[in-house]
């Protein structure tokens, strides 16, 4: 993720907000200056009131959506309770996202959607095992489909970003593989109340407490963001969505 930094850090000619580093006076400030105030910045939203406030209504919405699934008229649908379980999937790894990112311009929708998506798509691995579109096969597995091996996460989400730096992507995919990350975790996490990790080789752990899930659930993207600001992605990250400096 180093990567990301020396880049922003060395093109300067190429950012407006960073090659502007304007202080309140009017008097320019060093580049390096600028930069660490926009990292600092970006940090603190990480933890703004907005930004815990989403959070908190995440862990309800975890909570409330849970609720409607124990419903007898969802549990004894089986197709109405895959559908609602795996929208749920979909709508945690959205706000994760959402909160991770601040949703400021159209393509912040996009970016949310699609790691929306992504949680959601995670549980096609069921009928990839079952080798059937039966919905009923897919969810009497003998043991748990690949992609809900929480081993593979790190091992996906480092492989991606070195591909990506093989590559040479753009700063705009920066952010790809930590979507990934919380796509996946967010999901795992929220299967792990009724069935446990499963870290292959090793086996799986116990179901964990619900009060656990929901807490991580709401902790994970303020974590996510911490990480990412460490690895220097957080950085480019508010520089795309064009955070002005002020300092
Ligand atoms: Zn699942």
């Amino acid at each position: 993720m180093q990567g990301f930094y020396s880049k922003l850090d060395s093109s300067s000619s190429s950012s407006p907000l960073l090659g502007m580093g304007v202080g309140g006076e009017g008097a320019r400030v060093p580049l390096s200056l600028a930069v660490e105030a926009e990292k600092a910045q970006a940090l603190l939203q990480t933890f703004s009131s907005a930004s815990l406030l989403a959070s908190a209504g995440l862990g309800m919405f975890c909570v409330v959506a849970d609720h409607v699934l124990q419903l007898s008229a969802v549990q004894h649908h089986l197709w109405l309770r895959a559908a609602l379980d795996n929208a749920t999937h979909g709508l945690v790894g959205l706000w994760s996202w959402a909160v991770v990112i601040g949703l400021r311009k159209r393509s912040d929708l996009y970016e949310v959607l699609l790691a929306g998506l992504l949680a959601s798509l995670i549980d096609l691995d069921h009928f990839y095992m079952a080798g059937s579109l039966s919905l009923k096969a897919a969810v009497s597995l003998p043991q748990r489909p690949p992609l809900h091996c929480s081993s593979l996460i790190p091992v996906i989400c480092l492989t991606l970003r070195f591909l990506m730096w093989m590559g040479r992507l753009k700063d705009a995919w920066c952010s790809l593989p930590w979507m990934l990350f919380i796509s996946m975790t967010t999901h795992h996490i929220r299967d792990a109340v009724r069935h446990g990790l499963w870290l292959c080789p090793f086996g799986n752990t116990a179901p964990i407490p619900y009060w656990l899930y929901v807490s991580t659930t709401t902790t994970l993207p303020h974590l996510c963001s911490v990480l990412m600001y460490l690895t220097g992605t957080r950085d480019v990250i508010s520089t795309k969505h064009g955070v002005a400096i002020d300092v």
